[in-house]
Order: C-alpha cells, then structure tokens, then sequence
C-alpha cells in the first residue's frame, strides 16, 4: 500500500505491516528532515501533495515493484505538511523471500517515488527565508540521457524519415540466444521503437560463450527477463514485450501486432511452425541456421517462396541443434547481425533485400552467394486454410495440457539401466518403436522421452508422418522429468 500521512509516521507500527512469514527478508528505508540542504542550515519543511493522483502513482509503483522482484509485501507512506528537523518524512518496507530482491526493490521504490509521484518540498532556512526544492539527483534521475543516432541519419537511406519509420516499428524476435543477442541489440540499437521477446529458456553455463546479454552471475535465471533488463539500460526509449513461453503459445493475433518477425531458434520444428503462423498473420519473417562455419538467411512474406518451399520433397526433421554440432560465438555473431541488418532493410524497403532468394554464407573460406528460391506451386504453406500443425515439443510445465497420456521411454536398455524413469511409463527402443508404431494406439496421447529430446523429435515426427498424430516430444529428456 501506497498512502500520504499528515500524522507523525510510526515506523514500528508500519514495520509490523511490512512483515510477511513467508519471507526471509525485510528491507526498509527511512527517510529524515536534516537540519541542512545545498550549503543552507534548515530550520524545518513542508510537503506538498497533489494527494489523489500521488496515491495513484504510489500504488502503481508499489505494482511495479511487485511484479519486477516478486515482493510478498511492499509499504510506502510519505509526510506531508509542516516537518521539523528529525521528523520521519517517508517510509519504505518490502518483504521477498531473498534479500537480494528485497534490497533491489526498496531502492527501485524510493527512486521512482522522488521521480513520480507529485510532492513538493518547502524548506524554511535560519536565515529566514524558504523556498521550494528540486533534488538534483532527482532531476538527474528525471532527464534520463537518450540515444544520438546522428551517425545513422547522415546516411542518404535514412534521414530523419527513416529514423521514425524505426521507431513506429514492432520486430518480434523469437529466441534470445547465439543469434538472438546481436539480432536483439543491433536493433535495440538502431532505435526501433518497440522489440517482442519470446524466450522460454533459463541461462545456462554453455550459452555464455556466444549469448553477449548474459553474466555467469545470472546462471539459472529466466533469459527473457534478463535481455529486457539489459536492452533497457542499452536504450532506455525502447519499448520491449516478453513471452516467457516458447513460440506455439502465440496466438496469429499476437503476431499480427508486430511488423516483421525475427527467426532465432535452432529448433526445426519451432522454424516450421513460424513460417506457418507467419503466413497466416501475413506478417515478413527472417529466418536463419547455422551449421559450424556455414549459415544461411531467408525472407518469408506473403508473396514470397517460404520455409518449407525451400525443403520441397521433405523438411529435415533431424538438423542438429548447437548442442549437438557445436558453435563458435562468432558464427551467430555474423548471421545474427544479418538478420537485424535484412530486417532494418525490410522495415526500410531499402534496395538489395532478399526476396524469394537463398542467401549462403560459408565463414570457413568467407565467401556469401544467393540461390534463386522461386515459390513452390505444390507447396502447402501457402494454403491458408490449413489449420496449424499440433506442436511436437512439450516442456514439463506444458505437460498438464496433454491430459490423460502414455510416457514412453525410446532410450536404450543400457541407457535406460543406467538412469530409469522414476514415474510410470512403457520402454521401446527407438528402432524397434519406428519399424512396429502399431505397438502405439493411434488414438491416445503419449509422450516419447530420451536422453535430450533430439531422438524423441525425429521420432515423434516419423510417427506423425504415418498418422499418429498425438505423440509428443519431451523437451529436456528423462531427468527433467525426474526432477518432477
Ligand atoms: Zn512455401
């Protein structure tokens, strides 16, 4: 609660109503009148309050803080009226299950109340003058420095009509990893005016190496949130929105609220499904791969050839993911940096875009060509009408969406004597589940489980090609299905 007192504050009292059991921290901030200011001795204050919109603007900071840090309880109250010197003039108390968040959020509280909310300070000096105070660090706080994007408006291409065309637009991009992190920041630089995120992913020690937004200090913490909280400091006039969620969450609605969408995931399945949604929303999206030196990029709109017209005669259900092959930062490092240069020239309708075009490029010997990629007239993306296709990855949080299932364990005898499934399942081998999927009933929901889930995805979909078309992939493999 947020609220404005003209009584004497008691910080005991308000301590008490700051407290919650549930938590293992309490941090508060007190602030004092002092008996001086800017080189003046004073004698006492006064504050005024605009009181309605102030208790407003209080409230809705206490919710920021809420949702930011995970606060269980959050107390404000600020003086107004006449104070002397000693006098208790605001009051802040939050309780979180760590101290760390507890500390971040009552300096985020008392930052944006002196900022936001509408109280005024009188101060009355020995000498016997007053007069009313604006805190310079306040001002400092309220006039935050913005971005100079002098060197890219010269360019003939842009000028300050280009430059506002970025900042009216939306990109949405799916995927804060290798590629997302230069696709993230090069247009967060470029001053586009609103970045989606969707990232469902925690950091892990192995991304470090080539995810730039990330600190080992962050190990274990949600990407997404820690790509707005960078991207923010980067450019403070971005707008972003997350989706802590992977991509089949999203609604085509969703997606028709961006201008372009950027493609950054290394997970084939993800990449057929954009390109589907795509084409629905009638939204452009640069889509990109990389396979250790060589990667590629292409442009899928509404006119143009798409994803699966590139993979005409059978999409490859098995293309290995960076666990899998390996990566050097570098290598989405420059792909990435391509994709946010194709979207700005997509956004800009600049000259030399691809369209209806394969762009290849092999780091090993440096060199780039561009395949003609026509559209494929026996293509089924392009029929609209086609309703999406299920999603085949499922995490351990999505499991409850399946309802009533079968799990079955495809991984090895050794494997499976090595590590065994702690819950209730059937086990068949692989190879012996893709030579007889009779042994599945066509009609129940089960969900395939391995060592990482990259053999359950090609399995799964081998059985959806032959019309068993509830089976599902764990995303993670057995252990995080143990951990349940
Ligand atoms: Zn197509």
């Amino acid at each position: 609660m947020f609220k404005i007192y003209s009584e004497p504050l008691n910080a005991e009292k308000l301590k008490a109503e700051a407290e919650n059991p549930t938590c293992g921290a309490l941090v508060t901030f007190e602030g004092w009148v002092r008996n001086h200011n800017d080189g003046h001795d004073v004698t006492s204050l006064e504050y005024e309050a605009y009181n309605a919109l102030a208790e407003v603007e209080g409230e809705r900071i206490l919710d920021e803080a809420r949702e930011k840090f995970g606060l269980k309880q959050a107390v404000c109250v600020h003086r107004v009226g006449h104070l002397a010197i000693g006098d208790l003039a605001v009051w802040v108390g939050v309780s979180t299950p760590h101290r760390d968040a507890a500390f971040k959020a009552c300096r985020f509280i008392i930052d944006e109340i002196k900022v936001r909310v509408p109280i005024w300070k009188k101060e009355h000096y020995v000498s016997g003058d007053s007069g009313w105070v604006n805190c310079e660090e306040c001002a400092k706080h309220g006039h935050k420095p913005k971005m100079d994007y002098s060197r890219q408006t010269v360019l003939p291409f842009m000028g300050t009509a280009g430059q506002e065309k970025l900042a009216a637009s939306k990109v949405l991009v799916v995927g804060a990893g290798g590629l997302g992190c230069p696709v993230l920041t090069y247009l967060a630089g470029a001053g586009i005016g609103k970045l989606g995120i969707v990232e469902h992913d925690h950091l892990e020690a192995s991304n470090l190496h080539r995810q730039f937004l990330y600190a080992p200090k962050h190990l274990g913490e949600k990407k997404v949130a820690l790509a707005e909280q960078w991207l923010k400091q980067y450019n403070p006039s971005l707008s972003v929105e997350t989706y802590s969620a992977r991509f089949q969450t999203l609604e085509v609605e969703q997606l028709m609220a961006y201008d372009i969408i950027i493609e950054c995931t290394d997970c084939m399945n993800t990449k057929l499904l954009v390109n589907r949604a795509a084409l629905k929303a009638g939204v452009p999206v640069v889509f990109s791969s990389i396979y250790q030196f060589e990667g590629q990029v292409q442009v899928v709109t509404s006119e143009s050839s798409c994803l699966e017209c590139l993979y005409e005669g059978g999409v490859p259900k098995d293309v290995p993911s960076c666990a899998v092959a390996g990566v050097l930062g570098a290598v989405p490092g420059v792909l990435g940096s391509i994709q946010a240069l194709e979207a700005i020239k997509q956004l800009l309708q600049l000259d030399g875009r691809l369209e209806n075009q394969l762009l290849l490029v092999n780091l090993a010997d440096y060199s780039m060509r561009k395949l003609a990629l026509p559209k494929s007239s026996q293509c089924p993306a392009h029929d609209l009408e086609t309703p999406l296709p299920e999603p085949i990855d499922i995490t351990v949080e999505e499991l409850d969406q399946l309802g009533t299932m079968q799990i079955v364990d495809i991984r090895n005898s050794d494997e499976v004597l090595a590590e065994p499934l702690a819950c209730e399942h059937i086990h068949i081998p692989m190879d012996q589940l893709l030579n007889q999927p009779q042994l599945l009933d066509k009609d129940a929901t089960h969900l395939l489980v391995c060592a990482a889930g990259v053999r359950t995805q090609y399995a799964a979909n081998a059985l959806r090609s032959v019309g068993y078309n509830k089976v599902y992939s764990l995303v993670g493999g057995n252990r995080v299905l143990n951990q349940l």
